[in-house]
């Protein structure tokens, strides 16, 4: 028997068998592809919620608990695995957000760092906007992380630290009797343990059951991203304008995203999507016009309502819990989610308030 199943190996599901392995716990981790290709994978690692005002204080506060942090993980995964997530703090430059007001009144109650920039003074910022680029809203302690090199990193480091990853291992139940979860099966056979944590990102709701009716509230909301190769230095802040955005990265290549699509779970990319993405960028950094577009994918976020993931026990079987629905905000919620499960399955003092995240206050009626 194992101490922990956890099921599912993106970032969320990583870094839960990275933390519980951290505390003594023996785990055994099962994706049924390969870690670290779905959401985590495809998505942009902006450490910060995009216009964070606009999001309930549940996702800011773990994004908050997490920011700080981030710093720190990201140099022990570097120093112990020798992969680099670049975390980088390149700020960010909201350009022309209707509600500058609401944003920054909220940066003043929270004490978050954020600066009023007037048209004209936007290029002082970032000299890639267009000569008639408008004012917007500078927060310059914003930063990202490279999510292929994050992932990488995280596998290598459950190596390390004694996790058991098994890849290719599909769980279509979980096994509870009594009350009691106790284990999980596939189509490889059967798993016992004491504790399973589901993180199934977008595919979650399958792997938690409910009573007749009711299902975890937690569905797939596409996202379409494209890359751009460019000279490194030709943009170097995060910009986002009207929902659409643009990473920088060390290397020179620049990713723009992105969309949301209810689409199910279809993860093909679209020729209309690639135009917008193409036309939204080029507008606010002329200079990318003619560059090379490299790559377009699209990702599942797993999508929740009003993007509060749901975090801890489930309420009616002991021994098995749920660390999904991190929606647009899976990265940069990441750490203070994994040390609020990992802290709950260890029966030990959660370092943030749990209420807001627990199953039985989100259920919706199917
Ligand atoms: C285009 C896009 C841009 C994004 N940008 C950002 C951003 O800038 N900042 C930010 O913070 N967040 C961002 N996100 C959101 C973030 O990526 C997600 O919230 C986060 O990755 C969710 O992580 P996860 O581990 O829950 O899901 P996933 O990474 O999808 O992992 C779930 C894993 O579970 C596995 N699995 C599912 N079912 C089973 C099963 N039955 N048996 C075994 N394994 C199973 C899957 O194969 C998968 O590997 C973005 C997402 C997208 C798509």
């Amino acid at each position: 028997m194992q101490d922990c199943i956890v099921v599912g190996g993106g970032l969320i599901g990583m870094l839960s068998a990275r933390m519980l392995a951290g505390s003594g716990r023996r785990v055994v981790l099962l994706e049924r592809g390969e870690p670290g290709q779905e959401a985590s994978w495809a998505g942009g690692g902006i450490l910060s919620p995009l216009y964070p005002w606009r999001y309930p204080q549940p996702v800011n506060a773990l994004a908050a608990w997490s920011q700080q942090r981030y710093p720190d993980l990201c140099a022990e995964l570097h120093e112990e695995t020798g992969i680099d997530p670049e975390w980088t703090q390149s700020g960010l430059l909201m350009v022309a957000p209707e509600d500058a007001a609401e944003g920054l009144a909220w940066a003043r109650a929270q004490g978050v760092r954020m600066e009023q920039v007037a048209p004209g003074e936007a290029r002082a910022i970032e000299p890639a906007l267009g000569a008639d680029a408008p004012g917007g809203l500078w927060m310059p302690e914003i930063a990202q992380l490279r999510n292929p090199r994050m992932l990488k990193a995280l596998r290598h480091s459950l190596e390390l630290r004694g996790v058991e990853l098994r890849a290719g291992y599909p769980v279509e139940e979980v096994l509870h009797g009594q009350g009691r979860v106790q284990g999980v099966r596939g189509p490889w056979g059967e798993l016992r343990a004491e504790q399973v944590l589901v993180c199934g990102g977008a595919w979650s709701a399958r792997l938690v059951p409910l009573a007749q009716g009711e299902a975890l509230p937690v569905t797939p909301v596409r996202g379409q991203m494209i890359l751009y190769r460019a000279r490194p230095g030709l943009l170097q802040r995060i910009l986002l304008h009207e929902g659409r955005y643009l990473i920088p990265r060390r290397d020179g290549h620049i990713v723009v995203g992105s969309t949301m699509e209810r689409v199910g779970y279809d993860k093909s990319v679209t020729d209309d999507a690639r135009a917008a993405l193409q036309q939204a960028a080029e507008s606010l950094v002329p200079a990318l016009a003619g560059q090379p577009v490299v790559r377009h994918w699209a990702g599942l976020r797993p999508g929740s309502p009003q993007g509060v993931p749901f975090i801890g026990p489930h309420p009616e079987i002991d021994g098995l819990f749920v660390n999904s629905g991190h929606f647009r905000n899976g990265v940069v919620m990441g750490p203070a989610s994994c040390a609020l499960v990992a802290s709950l399955m260890n029966g030990v003092e959660p370092p943030l308030n749990e209420k807001p995240y627990q199953l039985r206050a989100g259920l919706q009626k199917g």
